[in-house]
C-alpha cells in the first residue's frame, strides 16, 4: 500500500481513498484543485496510474486532417481561433483530392490514424464526408480512421434533417473506427454561453457520445481548460463525463485541453494574450483527470497545447499517453501555440525513454501495435513500417474498463 507524503494535510482523506483504491468524490476533486500540493497530488495519480498501466506509455502515429475552417460559429464561439466565415481570409475547404493529397504523407511514413475535424461548414453534406472516409480507407486500408466531434455530428444531422443516431451508423458503415472528444469544452451552462454560446448544449453532447458508444464506436472525452471555469465547473464537467462512463464504458482516454488566447475574442476581453496556461496548471489538470475519472482507461496529455516538456514531465502526473505525431497541428497553432506542428516517430520513442517509461505504439482502439527495447534501433529495417497485415483484432487490446 503506497503512503503519500503530502504537504497539504487537507489531502490525507484523500490520499487514503487512493491508497485504498476507493472511489473520489465531487468534494475531493474540489479539494485538490483548491490544493497547491502539486507534487503530492502528482504523486497520487502517478499512484494511480501505476495500478492499471505501469511504465508503460502509449503514442501513436497519427496524421491531423482538417478538411475546413469555416463554421457556422465562428462569431459566438469566442475562445476559438481555428474558425472562419466563409468569407472571411484565410477561410479554406479542402476538395477530397486535397484531402487525399495530404494523406499521402501516410504513404511514407508510419502512420496508422487519421484524425479528422473541422468546423460546421453550413453547406457540406454528410456525403462529403462519408466519401472522404471511403476514400482514405481504399488508399490507406490499414489506417484507423478517428473523425467528427460530437457536435460536428449533430450539425450533419440537422443538414441532413436526420438523426445523430443514423448519421454515426453512416459514418461507421464508411469506415469511421472512434470519434475524437473536442467540443465539450466546459459543460456547465454560465461557462458555455460566455465563450461558446450557441454550441451543442452539454446533454446532447454526452447523448451523441452515448450513441456512439451503442453502436460500438469508443470516443474520446476532453475539457478545456483555463479560461473563465472555476474548480465547481470543472468538478462538474467530470463528474457528468464519469457518470456517462459508469453508464457506456465507452470512453478510451480523457484528455485535459489547455485554453490558448491569441487570435481569439475571449483571450482579448480577458487581457491575456500571450499568456497560456502555466505548466502547474497544466500538470495538475493531468493528475485530477487519473484520480477522479477512475473508470476511464487513459489520460493523454496533448502536447500541442502544453509543450513536449510539460507532456513529458506529466508522465509523473498520472498521465499514460503523449498524443502522437499529428504531422499537421492547425487548431492550436491559430490560437498561438508556439509548440512544433509534429513530433517525429522517433522523438516521441525518445520523450517517453527519456522519462524512464516504456514507450508502446498503439492504435486508435489503444490495441497494442510496437513495443520498444531500450537498445532496440527505433527504425531497424523490420519496422520501418508498421505490419499494415495487422489488425486491431489481432493486437493485444490495452483497453479495461475496471477503476484505477
Ligand atoms: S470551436 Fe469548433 S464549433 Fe466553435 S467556432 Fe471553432 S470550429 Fe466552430
Amino acid at each position: 500500500m503506497p503512503r503519500f507524503e503530502l504537504r497539504d494535510p487537507q489531502l490525507g482523506p484523500v490520499a487514503a481513498k487512493v491508497t485504498a483504491a476507493e472511489r473520489l468524490t465531487p468534494r475531493d476533486a474540489h479539494l485538490l484543485f483548491e490544493s497547491n500540493d502539486l507534487l503530492g497530488i502528482g504523486v497520487m495519480a502517478n499512484a494511480a496510474n501505476q495500478r492499471r498501466n505501469g511504465i508503460r506509455v502509449l503514442f501513436s502515429a497519427n496524421q491531423h486532417i482538417n478538411p475546413t475552417n469555416v463554421c457556422i460559429l465562428r462569431k459566438t464561439c469566442v475562445f476559438c481561433s481555428f474558425a472562419r466565415t466563409p468569407k472571411e481570409e484565410g477561410a479554406y475547404t479542402r476538395s477530397l483530392e486535397d484531402v487525399y493529397a495530404e494523406a499521402e504523407a501516410a504513404q511514407n511514413g508510419p502512420t496508422r490514424e487519421f484524425h479528422i475535424v473541422g468546423g460546421l461548414h453550413p453547406k457540406l453534406r454528410l456525403s462529403y464526408y462519408t466519401d472522404m472516409i471511403r476514400g482514405l480507407k481504399e488508399r490507406h486500408p490499414h489506417v484507423h480512421i478517428k473523425a467528427l466531434t460530437a457536435v460536428e455530428i449533430a450539425h450533419l444531422a440537422r443538414i441532413e434533417k436526420s438523426t445523430t443516431r443514423k448519421v454515426l451508423e453512416e459514418l461507421q458503415a464508411a469506415g469511421l473506427t472512434s470519434l475524437p472528444g473536442g467540443g465539450a469544452e466546459v459543460f456547465g451552462v454560465a461557462v458555455r454561453s460566455t465563450i461558446a454560446d450557441r454550441k451543442l448544449v452539454a446533454e446532447d453532447w454526452l447523448q451523441v457520445h452515448r450513441e456512439a458508444h451503442e453502436l460500438g464506436i469508443p470516443s474520446n472525452c476532453t475539457m478545456l481548460y483555463g479560461h473563465v471555469e472555476s474548480y465547481t465547473d470543472r468538478v462538474e464537467h467530470l463528474t457528468m463525463l464519469r457518470d456517462l462512463q459508469d453508464e457506456t464504458g465507452g470512453f478510451l482516454t480523457y484528455i485535459p485541453l489547455a485554453y490558448h488566447p491569441d487570435n481569439n475574442e475571449l483571450g482579448d476581453e480577458l487581457g491575456r494574450s500571450g499568456t497560456a496556461t502555466t505548466g502547474f496548471e497544466d500538470l495538475k489538470n493531468i493528475a485530477i483527470g487519473r484520480l477522479f475519472l477512475d473508470n476511464i482507461p487513459h489520460v493523454k496529455t496533448h502536447w500541442p497545447m502544453v509543450t513536449p516538456a510539460i507532456s513529458q514531465i506529466a508522465l509523473e502526473f498520472g498521465c499514460d499517453d503523449v498524443e502522437g505525431t499529428v504531422v499537421y497541428e492547425r487548431v492550436y497553432h491559430d490560437a498561438g501555440a508556439e509548440t512544433p506542428m509534429m513530433l517525429s516517430y522517433e522523438d516521441l520513442v525518445r520523450l517517453i525513454h527519456g522519462a524512464g517509461k516504456e514507450p508502446v505504439e498503439r492504435d486508435s482502439l489503444y490495441g497494442m501495435v510496437r513495443t520498444f527495447a531500450p537498445d532496440d534501433p527505433i527504425f531497424d529495417p523490420e519496422h520501418e513500417r508498421p505490419n499494415t497485415s495487422a489488425t486491431s483484432g489481432d493486437l493485444v487490446q490495452l483497453v479495461g474498463t475496471g477503476r484505477a
